[in-house]
């Protein structure tokens, strides 16, 4: 492979101070997990968004997963959760023992569906089974509705995990997203808007869930010198010297967003003329971080589909996804329950047929991106003729 001309779906994006802050953590011994850069991240970040506490850890899969531990879910519980997400929103049920019921997405956000989760809730009250929790994604970097879907929880006094690993730095309806749950969840894995190349953080408003967090995230050690432990921990701490690399990436995070925000416009006016191709909405109650741009082709319209634009960036070296594969559709998760948007069918099933997700990633050059748009618009404008030969 090309590495040099490669181009990247959401690759890292280093500032200037990383190197300064991870200097001072190995100038000054701190190479070991924990120490002052891990303290002032989880400060720092809890300041940005506005939450009481927050909880550094080894990663945003760590973060779900201590979320569902102190929320007291253990085997035969059920938890709700989005199923249009990557599989590490539902992992850690899976590692709790606990049964994943998948909740649709509404088309207008691409996130969880607030009738599906009504009609789920209803159902599953009726068999005296309520969801002990519910994992709500914030897709792509688009927040959910959460007056409506913590409105609905809220009757059924069904706590709500924000899974906000895509969504560092956007709003809904003023106030940050990861704010909004019980818990909320942040990643910074190498892709995702800001990163310490692996890393999560849990943030709450509720002290006493960050002290059980952060007492669990430590190998759950009891406060005696001889080590004595008696509950079942983990090491899902962050490493000083990746907190460091942390501090530097939050100071950026503004620029990361209109970068990324920049990147969507131009998609935008470059493709929508196209019939048949139409981008991820921006609901009216928020600012999506635009994670990620992601287009849906329709193939009746556009005469080709989203996988003949897919080979075609494969071939210019050029990083595309679908959209996720729904988490009711993985065999990992076959028999799992299945709730729908409406009598319409599943929207999330649709968007993985149509769905496309663009490099995105805040270091794109605009002579980058117009390789990605040329990629795009060759296939959509010879649609009409010769390609429909190659219709799959
Ligand atoms: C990346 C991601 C995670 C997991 O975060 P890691 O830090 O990679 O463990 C969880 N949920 C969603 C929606 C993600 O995109």
């Amino acid at each position: 492979m090309d590495y040099e001309n490669r181009i990247y779906l959401s690759p890292p994006h280093i500032g200037s101070d990383e190197l300064l802050l991870v200097g001072d953590a190995i100038a000054t011994n701190w190479i070991a997990p924990l120490g002052p850069h891990v303290e002032a991240f989880e400060a720092e970040a809890a300041a940005c968004v506005g939450a009481t506490g927050a909880v550094a850890l080894s990663s945003g899969t760590a973060a779900i997963h201590l979320a569902l531990r102190i929320l007291g879910i253990g085997s035969g519980d059920v938890v709700f959760c989005s199923s249009l997400t990557f599989v590490a929103s539902a992992n850690p049920i899976l590692y709790q023992g606990a049964m994943p019921v998948f909740i649709d997405s509404e088309p207008e956000s691409w996130n969880m569906s607030p009738p599906a989760l009504e009609r789920a809730l209803r159902d599953y009250a009726a068999r005296g089974m309520v969801p002990k929790a519910i994992v709500a994604v914030n897709l792509y970097g688009q927040s959910a509705d959460y007056d409506r879907l913590l409105a609905i929880a809220g009757r059924y006094g069904v706590p709500v995990v924000e899974d906000a690993a895509e969504s560092l730095g956007a709003t809904y309806r003023g106030q940050m997203s990861g704010t909004l749950g019980t818990l909320g969840v942040y990643s910074f894995n190498g892709n995702k808007i800001i990163t310490t190349s692996g890393g999560g953080m849990l943030v709450s408003d509720d002290p006493k869930l960050l002290r059980e967090a952060r007492f669990l995230a430590a190998q759950a050690r009891d406060p005696a010198v001889h080590y004595q432990h008696s509950m079942l921990g983990y090491n899902y701490r962050l490493s000083n010297v990746l907190a460091a690399i942390g501090r530097g990436q939050l100071r950026q995070l503004d620029d990361r967003i209109e970068r990324r925000r920049a990147i969507h416009r131009r998609y935008e006016a470059a493709l929508s003329r196209y019939p048949g191709v139409a981008f991820m909405p921006e609901a009216a109650y928020g600012r999506s971080n635009r994670w990620l741009t992601t287009i849906t082709v329709d193939p009746a319209i556009a005469g080709i589909t989203r996988d003949t634009i897919l080979r075609e960036l494969t071939a210019r070296n050029i990083e595309a996804r679908p959209v996720w594969k729904p988490l009711h559709l993985q065999p990992l998760f076959a028999g799992a329950p299945s709730f729908d948007h409406g009598p319409e069918g599943n929207t999330a099933e649709r968007l993985f047929d149509c769905g496309l997700c663009l490099p995105s990633g805040s270091g794109l050059t605009p002579e980058e991106q117009q390789r990605v748009i040329d990629g795009i618009a060759c296939c959509l404008s010879g649609a009409g003729a010769g390609r429909l030969a190659r219709r799959d």
